[in-house]
């Protein structure tokens, strides 16, 4: 197999684009693919202050590292779910990276701030762990963006992630999450920090592939609790599709981008205030997050841990 740019040795094939690339060739087209995300989609502005949720796999690493290389500066943040000995491996990976970027980053410990680890939590408040853990892992990113002066929340869900979470949302017809789903979610504009997944395009294959060219030390364990969800079974399918018909998870998410922007779908604009509690931003008078620990009596004291590399670019 030969590389269709350079005719040197292939060690990628993608069907998708029909193409096979070398060692090289493949690291450019991917750093390449994601600029041009950046650049089509207009993802990113000069002025914007960007905050990468960092979760030690190979997904948010890569693109840690692949926004670096591309010039745009990212701090990060972790969130130690404390789940034992896979997180502590996980904040170690974290580092590691945050000390080759020289780029600072913050932890929140949910033991800590807290009083438990996620399953504990989730029990108490009667919702399955990866619930749970969603609704936690948005209010702790949104109050580290408030709380420390960022305006985009940069996440690395790849392709295959984003084509099978339309997928469950289509087969049971959410709404609620259908018009919402785009690569750049303002959500409560104005308000809410942006979401930005400039990975969207790249498929888990390629990241998986970028991450070991380049020498990135990723965690290989997925999260002990993300064992049997539904995602993963239809990525499943959504693989088989692919094998069948290459390119064909990336005509499901472009086609689905396409109709959203042609149908002009208006979000439902809500009048927001803020949580008497904590000053989040919400539609009511306590934001979900206090409402919900309040009733089940888990303490929260909102703390990150900041970590610093020793050798810090200041801008
Ligand atoms: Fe959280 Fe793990 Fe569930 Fe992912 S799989 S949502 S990290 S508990
Ligand atoms: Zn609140």
């Amino acid at each position: 197999m030969k590389c269709k740019v350079c005719g040197g040795k292939a060690v990628i094939s993608l069907r998708a684009y029909n193409s096979a690339l070398c060692e090289k060739d493949f690291i450019s087209f991917l750093e390449n693919r994601v600029f041009k995300t950046i650049k089509k989609y207009k993802l990113i502005n000069d002025k914007d202050k960007l905050l990468i949720a960092v979760s030690g796999g190979k997904d948010s690493l890569s693109l840690w590292y692949i926004l670096n290389k591309l010039g745009f500066n990212a701090d990060g943040m972790y969130i130690d779910l404390g789940i034992g000995g896979y997180s502590d491996l996980s904040l170690e990976k974290v580092k590691k990276m945050s000390d080759m970027l020289k780029r600072p980053f913050y932890t929140f410990h949910l033991n800590d701030a807290m009083g438990k680890g996620i399953e504990a939590i989730s029990k108490k408040i009667k919702r399955t762990t990866c619930s749970a853990c969603g609704m936690i892992k948005r209010y702790i990113m949104n109050r580290v963006c408030l709380d420390k002066g960022y305006n985009v929340i940069v996440t690395g869900h790849n392709l295959d992630d984003e084509a099978s979470a339309l997928m469950g949302n289509l087969l049971y017809w959410k709404e609620e999450y259908l018009w919402k789903k785009g690569m750049m979610l303002n959500e409560e504009e104005g308000h809410l920090s942006k979401k930005i997944k400039p990975l969207f395009l790249c498929s888990e294959r390629e990241m998986a592939a970028y991450a070991v060219l380049c020498g990135i030390d990723y965690i290989y364990d997925e999260c002990p609790f993300s064992i049997g969800a539904k995602s993963l079974f239809y990525k499943e399918l959504l693989n088989r599709l692919e094998d069948n018909s290459p390119g064909t998870k990336l005509q499901f998410l472009k086609g689905y981008l396409k109709f959203i922007r042609q149908m002009n779908i208006e979000k439902n604009r809500r009048e927001m205030k803020y949580c008497i509690n904590c000053g989040y931003p919400t539609v009511s008078d306590k934001c979900n997050f206090c409402r919900i620990m309040e009733k089940y009596g888990i303490e929260r004291n909102i703390i990150f841990e900041e970590y610093r590399p020793t050798y810090e670019v200041f801008e």
